[in-house]
């Protein structure tokens, strides 16, 4: 007779600080059902019961009407008997036990809040901390688990009664939404000089005013600070780079909205999906070439066809933005290569000497995270760094590891990666590990993670590389299992770890350099590799690289090591006539010159061959001019010839990558424009890759091919790679949600030690 169901729902995944909870109370009084939801450390616990057909019903609508925040990654649904709840409630958290629940990303502010913010009517309009449980601050401002405001950098603010009353009504859009708060009761937006004495006016407009007046202002954002200025402003421009000490490398610039962004650069579909996603990374985007360049002034991207643009992402630049009604470059808030200010006091004394004000507030950053960078291309998107925004909702795999692993990552762009079960939390980019403050950030940053998501890695990966820091703090860790990863075996793990690892490849590894096992630096590699392990079956040709280090620096130490003086005459050998015949003699010697097979000092060489970029102030800059410069109209191909290596037993084949700096060498000689030869050897690279990859198809059978290492962030070599595999008939994978660069690394090392500890 009775129609009565209970049921027991368990939901894991990114349920906590995104109104899951009173999304659940809404639903089961929508449908009649008694019972009750509570946060517990492994996510979102519901008692719920009724009839039976309301019950299926809360069931289906349960994945199906999820809060736009959430992930569900599990409901376990268990059946019982009835226990006569009268009415639907929401129980308080249960703190105990491991913490499993997820920490969403910081999310932009949602249209609710927009509105709000404009309305003279709402007690919110114009308050620079306006969110709710749909956008706002979370992983930056989180301290520990479960995600309650006593465990967030708000916790010294309590709350006035309008807000609590919001806080505690589960049909308010702020239900529980931690970071909420309002003029009367939460943080202030100052505006302060240089010595940290307040400027009178409304702060915003005021800073406004001075970035009019051609001012550097120091702006406080959701990871870290920024310096800001008119990004038409040139003399503004000039001057944040000197005092920046930052000479060439782009700035980035947010628009105010996609109307402001679409007359700098050329917005698709997809890239306006990209730019207004909630996560809002900077968006690398071809820049109109038909708009006054007076717009955005000549040093904001001095060598590029692209502009980073990035929409507001806080109700602070949403309104500076609508104050100024242009475009700033808001670039990160440090000097040249030093990790992002965000600490009050810290920024004040590092960034005095940049910043003529800073607009400041009192909500503290728990954890510093740079701005995410993402490159759409033709119809998939390439993560070039991964961190506000994304970090640190994890990634899922496709098989469990049987044990925690940490994969330490390398030692530029770091990362590392914390596996447990199916999910890998890579961290946000950390920057480069060679300065003390990144290294402390990184080792507090892994504790952070470790106490946030309740994880104890038994393993630890690293790289081969001995003298690598996150190599150091891998090897100092005690009563734990080290597994060695070579540097391109885990380039090539971290993009079958991407794509739901499919089995054996072949890997394509090209980038700049890494640690090979018979001691010389690898760095265009073609491998037959699954996780568990790789063969190295092929890789370009190796050359000295002529003073070490000092060849990384300056590119054209590479062409005089590819050219030798094989062509006399060149520009390139004029321009720095007084070093190159030493170093012609340092690479013919091989004295302080070790033997590389990287790709990313083959795109060097050419790129000082064509008299684009002879030193670096960045890295990657003279690959990354390189492929600006390239007529992408361009359909002419260098050859490269693939040889075997002569050994007896078969070897590794070796691909020529000095035919194509000679090919361009002849053609330069000839009179062909730089940008056509550019082009030519863009297409030989990947010609180069494609017939290396029909070759080893026929040798191991693999129709499957993995790019990864940092020379796939070139858009352009990347699809013409792309373009002449798939048309070889060959399955490609990309990388997906990490990226291609050493930032990827320690998800592959991760993926890795975990697969070999199943096997
Ligand atoms: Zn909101
Ligand atoms: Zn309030
Ligand atoms: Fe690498």
């Amino acid at each position: 007779m009775t129609t009565l169901k209970r049921v027991d729902v368990h939901v894991e995944g990114i349920v906590q600080g995104v109104g899951f909870r009173p999304f659940v109370y809404s639903l089961a009084n929508r449908l009649g059902l008694a019972g009750r939801v509570r946060n517990d450390v492994n996510g979102v616990h519901i008692e719920v019961e009724g009839a039976h057909a309301g019950v299926a019903e809360f069931l289906t609508a349960l994945e199906r009407d999820a809060p736009a925040l959430s992930e569900i990654e599990r409901v376990t649904v268990v059946s019982g008997e009835p226990a006569g709840h009268s009415g639907f409630t929401i129980a308080t958290s249960d703190p105990s036990g491991p913490h499993r629940a997820l920490v969403s990303a910081d999310t932009a502010t949602c249209d609710d809040c927009l509105r709000e913010l404009a309305d003279p009517a709402d007690r919110r309009h114009r308050y620079p901390f306006i969110n709710c449980t749909n956008c706002g601050p979370r992983f930056t401002i989180v301290r520990g688990v479960p995600y309650d405001r006593p465990r967030t950098t708000m916790a010294g603010y309590g709350m006035c009664d309008d807000c609590a009353r919001e806080y505690h009504d589960p049909g308010d859009r702020r239900f529980h939404a931690q970071p909420t708060c309002c003029p009367a009761c939460g943080p202030r937006l100052r505006l302060r000089d240089a010595r940290g004495v307040d400027l009178c006016g409304d702060p915003v407009s005021c800073a406004a005013t001075l970035l009019r007046a051609g001012r550097v202002v120091a702006v406080k954002g959701l990871g870290g600070y920024h310096l800001a200025v008119t990004a038409s402003d040139e003399r503004a421009v000039a001057t944040l780079r000197g005092r920046k000490h930052r000479e060439e490398k782009p700035f980035a610039v947010m628009a105010a909205d996609l109307t402001q962004a679409r007359r700098l650069c050329e917005i698709d579909d997809a890239a306006a999906a990209l730019l207004t996603s909630r996560a809002r990374p900077i968006v690398l985007l071809p820049r109109r070439r038909d708009t006054p360049a007076a717009r955005v002034a000549p040093s904001v991207a001095p060598a590029g066809r692209h502009l980073g643009l990035m929409l507001p992402y806080t109700p602070l630049h949403h309104l500076l933005l609508a104050e100024l009604a242009e475009p700033i470059v808001l670039t990160s808030g440090n000097v040249s290569d030093e990790p992002i200010a965000y600490e009050d006091a810290d920024a004040l004394t590092r960034l005095g000497g940049i910043a003529d004000a800073f607009l400041v507030h009192d909500r503290a950053i728990h954890t510093r995270t740079d701005d995410s960078v993402v490159r759409p291309g033709s119809g998939e998107v390439t993560v070039l760094r991964r961190a506000r925004g994304y970090a640190p909702e994890p990634l899922a795999l496709r098989r469990p590891a049987p044990r925690p692993v940490l994969g330490c990552g390398a030692a530029l762009k770091s990362t590392f990666c914390l596996l447990h079960g199916r999910r890998a939390f890579v961290s946000h980019h950390l920057g480069d590990l060679e300065n003390y403050d990144t290294l402390r950030a990184y080792a507090e940053s892994i504790d952070h993670y470790r106490d946030l998501f309740g994880i104890r890695p038994e393993l630890i990966a690293h790289d081969l590389h001995p003298d690598y820091l996150s190599t150091r703090h891998a090897l100092q860790q005690t009563g734990v299992e080290h597994v060695g990863v070579q540097h391109h075996h885990a380039h090539i793990a971290s993009c079958l770890a991407d794509n739901g690892d499919p089995g054996p490849v072949i890997g394509v590894a090209f980038d700049g350099l890494g640690h090979g096992p018979d001691g010389t630096l690898w760095g265009g590699e073609f491998l037959r590799a699954d996780l568990t392990g790789y063969e190295r079956l092929g890789h370009l040709a190796q050359v000295p690289m002529p003073g070490g280090a000092a060849a990384i620096r300056q590119p054209w130490r590479m062409t005089a090591a590819y050219l030798r003086d094989e062509r006399p005459g060149l520009d390139v050998a004029a321009r720095n006539a007084e070093r190159w015949p030493a170093v012609l003699q340092l690479a013919a010697s091989g004295l302080n010159s070790p033997l590389t097979s990287s790709a990313g000092r083959l795109f060097d060489a050419v790129s000082a061959l064509l008299g684009i970029r002879d030193t670096i102030t960045y890295e990657g800059q003279a690959a990354i001019e390189l492929e600006q410069r390239a007529d992408t109209s361009e359909t002419g191909v260098y050859a490269a010839a693939i040889t075997t290596s002569g050994r007896s037993d078969g070897g590794p084949f070796v691909v020529e990558g000095g035919d194509l700096v000679r090919a361009a060498a002849d053609d330069l000689a000839a009179g062909i424009d730089p940008a056509v030869i550019a082009g030519r050897f863009h297409n030989g690279v990947a010609a180069a890759i494609s017939r290396s990859c029909v070759a080893l198809r026929q040798a191991t059978g693999l129709t499957a091919v993995a790019l990864s290492g940092g020379v796939f962030q070139n858009a352009l070599l990347l699809e013409r790679t792309v373009q002449r595999l798939r048309a070889a008939g060959f399955r490609v994978l990309k990388h997906v949600r990490v990226p291609p660069n050493d930032g990827g690394i320690s998800l592959g090392q991760a993926a890795v030690a975990a697969a070999r500890d199943r096997s």
